[in-house]
Formats: structure tokens, C-alpha cells, sequence
């Protein structure tokens, strides 16, 4: 039996995030944080998850 949803752990905040099924290179928002993630890796059903650096102040000038 294979799940729809896959399940990983924001790295972050460490809540627990419920996703449609998603492949490597793919990012989400963190539900909590609302931090962008990236999946690093999918494996029997559990997202390996890594923040991206969101570049905040890159607007000057
Ligand atoms: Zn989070």
C-alpha cells in the first residue's frame, strides 16, 4: 500500500508538514514559519527537507 501524502519535518520549527506527493529540487512554505523548503529528498514516504536562503534585504539602491 502506498500513502498519497508525504510527511516531513520542518527543519526550523520542526513542525510536522503533510504534502501532496512532491520530488527532489520541489519547495514548499512551512505551514508555521512560512519558510521556504526544499526537498532534499524522498524516501518511504518521508520528506527530507532544507531551508533555502530567502535573500530578505536584496532590494536597496
Ligand atoms: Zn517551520
Amino acid at each position: 500500500m502506498s500513502t498519497s501524502t508525504l510527511n516531513g519535518s520542518c527543519p526550523e520549527c520542526e513542525t510536522d508538514v503533510t504534502t501532496p506527493p512532491m520530488a527532489k529540487g520541489e519547495t514548499i512554505s512551512c505551514p508555521e514559519c512560512m519558510l521556504t523548503l526544499r526537498v532534499e529528498d524522498v524516501q518511504d514516504g518521508r520528506l527530507a527537507l532544507q531551508m533555502v536562503a530567502v535573500k530578505l534585504r536584496d532590494w536597496g539602491q
